[in-house]
């Protein structure tokens, strides 16, 4: 007998780069399930269409990735309380003509963080820099971890000041938000959720900001430590980039799908392989 594999795609544009099929079937063939798993890529003005053929093809499950999370948000049938929070979806399933939605980005981030960085969230003093979709979906797995404070700052303030008015209600206090240049005191944890390092820029950022007890963590990830982890080591702060978030989404993503959760630490370094980077460059 033959076993038709369950389909499953990343869809964006561009999408060629997308390291998730990389990882996804990693994830498949560790916990013994077969699967296929793709790049999709849709027309920028074609996503609903695009997924809607997708399912009639067979298909059972869909990352969506640049620029398509709003789309899929508006798209699905349902959705989680994190996918709501976050206002945009990467992981979305099929299943008897519905479209379930969720976002796993915020709990890759947690998961990194805590799982393999080590750092429980639990009383730190978080620092959020950024407010666009990245920042958004965060939000709301970093308030459900129990930090002390978190601090939303941004470039345009009023955005920062704006999501934290939206979830002041999950916040019990704990949320400020303020510019980048009116940032004061340390923090323990600070997460990079700006695009800055897409263009080799760096948020401008106090030293006192960091200390030797601050992890620093950037979203952004490639062969090379970004600019926002080379100046948060300068300060004297532990730095990562997002490999380990990337993986982590998966993972969650993977779980939605399938009921399973898949060990992570050997993909995570089969992927910091795979991008050339040097086997120090994470920490
Ligand atoms: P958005 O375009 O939605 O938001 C961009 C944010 O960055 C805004 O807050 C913007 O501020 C700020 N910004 C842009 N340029 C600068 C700059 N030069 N200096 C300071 N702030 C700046 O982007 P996303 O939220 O979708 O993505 C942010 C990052 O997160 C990307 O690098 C993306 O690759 C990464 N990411 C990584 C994931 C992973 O799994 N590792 C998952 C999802 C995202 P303003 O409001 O003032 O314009």
């Amino acid at each position: 007998m033959t076993h038709t594999a369950a389909q499953y795609v990343v869809i964006g544009n561009p999408v060629a780069h997308s390291r998730s099929p990389f990882i996804h079937a990693r994830f498949a063939r560790q916990t013994g399930l077969a699967l296929s798993y793709e790049t999709r890529l849709a027309p920028l003005d074609g996503f609903a269409d695009n997924v809607r053929a997708f399912i009639l093809e067979g298909g059972r499950g869909a990352n969506v990735t640049v620029p398509f999370k709003l789309d899929a948000f508006a798209l699905a049938h349902e959705h989680t309380a994190r996918a709501l929070a976050a206002g945009a979806v990467n992981t979305l399933s099929f299943s008897d003509g519905r479209i379930a939605a969720d976002n796993t980005d915020g709990a890759g981030l947690v998961a990194d963080i805590e799982g393999n960085a080590g750092i429980r969230l639990a009383g730190k003093r978080v620092l959020l820099l950024g407010a666009g979709g990245a920042a958004r979906g965060a939000l709301l797995p970093l308030l459900d971890a129990a930090p002390r404070s978190l601090t939303i700052a941004n470039r345009t303030a009023a955005n920062a000041e704006a999501l934290a008015r939206q979830f002041a209600g999950q916040a019990a206090g704990r949320l400020q938000a303020c510019a980048l240049t009116a940032l004061e005191g340390c923090f323990d944890v600070i997460v990079n959720a700006t695009s800055a390092s897409l263009n080799g820029e760096v948020p401008p950022l106090a030293p006192a900001l960091f200390s030797s007890n601050t992890l620093a963590l950037d979203m952004m990830y490639g062969a090379e430590p970004t600019a926002f982890m080379r100046l948060a080591r300068l300060h004297g702060a532990a730095a990562r980039d997002g490999c380990g978030m990337l993986v982590e989404q998966a993972a969650e993503a993977f779980f939605v799908w399938h009921g399973v959760r898949p060990a992570t630490g050997a993909v995570l370094d089969e992927l910091r392989a795979a991008l050339g980077q040097a086997p120090a460059s994470s920490s």
